[in-house]
């Protein structure tokens, strides 16, 4: 008699199946994390996934739609594309792949390509306006479908790369905010991603099979001294593995008394109030940042994140005051 039964996975596929399987959780606690540490998303939202065709928002809006599955708050995800009429530019992918999920979507279709081509003399960096353009464009489409945040696919690593593109070119400490208001005070722009690792996004993009749209379209390199950090960031990572996970830590854990920022601390008026300050003053101690140990294995791990849909709760009830 014949059976139905599935035949037992090789090692090879159990093995793969586990990472698998590991990579899914990862991504999914790392999201639903920023999402409660930042209050990103409350109940009622409806949120706009911003959705180019790269592997980055494809990710975003994935993990967005599993987590709207099992959240405890009600929120609403519709995917716009912005149309930018780059010559090639596949239009008929993202409606396709759109539909086979049921996600609500709206494509907008803006001859941003031909404005950047008329305005910028050939050989420049056309990076700059059209994403202005774009930036612009997409405020608007926001208000007319009625989003209240916006969500961007930008990553851990993209996080780190402007720190570090601000600091050796622009002489600031500036990195990528997790969640922001737009400079006319009528959006909220959000990064889910903040914390996940870009690798991560192109494990799991390779798992979901998703249909990327190539970004050379444009025509435009991408900006060489984000690929030479890129490559820098990648290579202490591969070296000294935990690194990149301590330095993104850090950016949350700032401590502006030692620093160098006059505006964030008031250093000119500071004077010795005869008072014991609980936390002390730390600046000579062996063992804090400022020490020159070598950290311990367990002090270079990444932190482990809690459940993300427990902090997703967390977040929804501090914010709505409940
Ligand atoms: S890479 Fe091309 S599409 Fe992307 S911002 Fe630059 S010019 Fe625009």
């Amino acid at each position: 008699m014949q059976t139905h039964d599935t035949p037992p996975l090789s090692p090879e596929a159990r093995r793969a199946a586990h990472e698998t399987n590991k990579l899914s959780k990862r991504l999914h606690r790392l999201v639903g994390q920023a999402i409660s540490d930042y209050a990103m998303i409350e109940d009622g939202d409806r949120v706009m996934v911003c959705l180019s065709g790269g592997k980055d928002s494809y990710g975003l809006l994935d993990i967005l739609l599993n987590l709207q599955q099992r959240a405890p708050i009600q929120f609403s995800v519709i995917a716009v594309n912005l149309d930018q009429k780059q010559p090639g530019f596949p239009a008929h992918i993202l409606p396709e792949y759109l539909t086979s999920r049921g996600v609500e979507f709206h494509i907008e279709n803006q001859d941003t390509y031909s404005i950047v081509k008329r305005v910028i003399p050939e050989g420049d960096t056309m990076c700059s306006l059209c994403s202005r353009l774009r930036r612009g464009i997409l405020y608007r489409v926001a208000e007319e479908l009625g989003a209240t945040k916006i969500a961007l696919g930008h990553h851990r690593d993209d996080f780190l790369g402007t720190i570090f593109l601000n600091m050796f070119f622009g002489g600031k400490l500036k990195g990528m905010p997790p969640k922001l208001v737009s400079d006319n005070g009528r959006h909220t722009v959000i990064r889910p991603l903040a914390y996940v690792p870009e690798t991560d996004l192109e494990r799991w993009a390779e798992h979901r099979a998703f249909p990327i749209i190539p970004c050379t379209l444009c025509g435009s390199q991408e900006n060489l001294q984000r690929v030479q950090i890129k490559r820098m960031l990648r290579q202490w990572d591969q070296q000294h593995p935990g690194r990149i996970d301590n330095m993104h830590r850090a950016f949350a854990h700032v401590v502006p008394s030692h620093l160098m920022d006059r505006a964030l601390f008031p250093f000119e008026t500071i004077r010795p109030t005869g008072e014991v300050n609980p936390q002390g003053d730390k600046a000579f101690d062996e063992d804090d940042d400022e020490s020159c140990a070598t950290p311990t294995a367990a002090s270079a791990l990444p932190a482990e994140a809690s459940i993300s849909l427990a902090g997703l709760r967390r977040s929804t009830v501090e914010s709505s005051g409940t």
